[in-house]
């Protein structure tokens, strides 16, 4: 989450992030909130002012901040729990895959986070 909000506004601050990590305890167990890119994306479909776009080169859908009004219409319809208001600047906010090269993958320790393209 540190990664992807630092990413994103230059600041670590989970409430900012795209990806999230959901526990009822320290110990977990612990439950990744994260877009899959929904070939059909209840996002979009929710959103009134179309502000969602499909970007064709990355698979990613992104939110257009100059058209989005940040009614949180499309944190509502999301079924993953992936779309989230940023509160302080009035705009949702979702994984956009940055670019096509995510930072949690290529940072992730572990590597438990890949991106694969599921046809
Ligand atoms: S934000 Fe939710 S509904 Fe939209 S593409 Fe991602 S997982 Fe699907
Ligand atoms: S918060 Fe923005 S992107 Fe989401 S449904 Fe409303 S206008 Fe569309």
């Amino acid at each position: 989450m540190n990664f992807c909000s630092f990413h994103h506004e230059s600041m670590v601050w989970q409430q900012k992030a795209r990806l999230r990590i959901d526990s009822e305890s320290d110990d977990g167990p612990f439950q990744v909130l994260i877009c899959w890119q929904c070939e059909d994306a209840a996002c979009a479909a929710a959103c009134p002012v179309e502000a969602i776009i499909l970007d064709q080169q990355t698979g990613a859908w992104v939110v257009q901040e100059d058209i989005c009004v940040g009614c949180g219409e499309c944190v509502t319809a999301c079924p993953y729990g992936a779309m989230y208001l940023d509160e302080t600047r009035g705009v949702s906010i979702k994984c956009d895959l940055c670019q096509g090269a995510p930072e949690c993958a290529l940072l992730c320790p572990t590597k438990a986070i890949s991106l694969e393209r599921v046809i």
